[in-house]
Parts: C-alpha cells; structure tokens; sequence
C-alpha cells in the first residue's frame, strides 16, 4: 500500500504543537507551513533527476536537475496554508486550483472551479490537503488530474483518517499518500479523531458560527458519509 506515514522526530514534535488547542492560528499557521515542507521533501524522494554537465569554479562536472515538471494542487479551502512551504521546495512548480463541493442530495462531489488547460502542463501532482477525512474531495480532485494527463499524483496531508486512506486507496491505488500521523478514525461529524479540529478555521481564524466547531452543526449528509464509510471499513 502506498502509504507513508512520517517517522520524523521533528515531524511527531511540530504535528503535537499544532494539535493542542491552545495553538493560536499565527503558530498554527507556521508549524502547517514548517510541516509541509518536511512532508514536501520526504514526498519527493522519488522524484526523477536527469543528468546535466555543469561547470563549478573547479570543474566541469556532471549534475543533477529535477526532471519532472510538478503541480501543487491544494484542495481549497485548508490546503491553501500548504502552497507556500512547496514552493519553497519547489520555486517553478505549478499551481492549479480546483474548486469542489459536495452536493447535498447525492453527496458527491461537484467541480464548481477549474481552469485546468486542455493538455497536462505537469508530469507530477502533488494534492495538497492537510486533512485527509473522508477522501472524497481527495479522490474526486485526483479523477479529475488523471482524466487532465498527470502521469503520477501523490497525496500529502498532515493527518489521515483510516476511512480517507481506504477510499482514496480504492479509487486510486496507484497514488502516494504522504501524512504526518494516521490518527483513530472520523466522528460522525467528519472529524477527524484526536486530530487538531477544523484545519481551514483553525489556520484563518475563523471560529465564528456553531456550525464550524468539531461536532456541532446540523449536518447529516456528513454524518451519512461518515456511517458509509465505516460500514465499507468494516466489511
Ligand atoms: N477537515 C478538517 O479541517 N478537520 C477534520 O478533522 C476533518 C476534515
């Protein structure tokens, strides 16, 4: 299975400052930012190199540059907080937004942005989500990449939940995912648990109305997602 969960020292230390509660959204924000990046460079171990000659002050030697041309892909509105770390890592790397929202009666997903060009810009995809829950929206956006020609996508999200994995896993076998922790399971409420709350308000601020705090809010498609998806896990 293609999953990678982080075994980083620095990775378990920064991911239990972001968890705690008492983390305000400045911090929040750098340690998503900080993590990211650590997550980032573990990502791309794998990343192809072709070899280039260079001259240095003392010789001409043969290098190695970075093959693949990469599109960060982050899935709005949380994996906002994770573009700047990659492109840190990776200054030329693309970045495309998709916009998705789950539809009320049927609970799929549905593409409300897309400004994709007709042919792939991009050999690899990185999908960046802090919180992989149900999965939906992840293998959704991942459909949606294939169909555009990325020949290679990798998932990289902070915390996953078993429910998440198996369903990006089954629709997308092929698709890396890179976490810091893979954490108990989804609430009913699709929260992630322990995890760190609502990844999007924690990073902006935004704890305004019930309805964003972990486990209110009168959402029952969510709650339905949810018992599906633990019922698959259960099979
Ligand atoms: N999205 C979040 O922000 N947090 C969760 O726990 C699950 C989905």
């Amino acid at each position: 299975m293609p999953l990678h969960v982080s075994t980083h020292p620095l990775v378990a230390h920064k991911l239990a400052i972001l968890r705690d509660r008492t983390t305000e959204p400045k911090k929040f924000r750098e340690l998503v930012r900080e993590l990211t990046w650590l997550l980032g460079y573990e990502a791309m171990a794998d990343l192809a190199t072709r070899p280039e000659p260079i001259e240095t002050p003392l010789e001409p030697m043969t290098a190695a540059r970075l093959e693949p041309k990469v599109g960060l892909i982050p899935i709005l509105r949380a994996g906002l907080g994770m573009v700047d770390a990659m492109l840190e890592l990776l200054p030329t790397a693309e970045v495309w937004h998709i916009g998705l929202y789950r539809d009320e009666r049927t609970l799929k997903p549905v593409e409300y942005y897309n400004k994709l060009p007709d042919a792939a810009s991009v050999q690899v995809c990185l999908v960046l989500d802090p919180m992989l829950a149900t999965g939906g929206s992840a293998a959704a956006t991942i459909d949606i990449l294939k169909q555009w020609g990325a020949a290679r996508v990798k998932q990289v999200s902070l915390i996953g939940a078993p429910e998440g994995m198996a369903t990006l896993s089954a629709a997308h076998p092929d698709v890396d995912i890179h976490v810091a922790a893979m954490d108990s399971h989804l609430n009913e409420r699709g929260y992630i648990v322990p995890g760190l709350g609502d990844a999007g308000d924690r990073q902006f601020g935004t704890f305004a109305g019930p309805a964003s705090e972990p486990g209110h809010g009168p959402d029952e498609e969510t709650a339905e997602v949810v018992r599906r998806l633990q019922r698959n896990l259960g099979d």
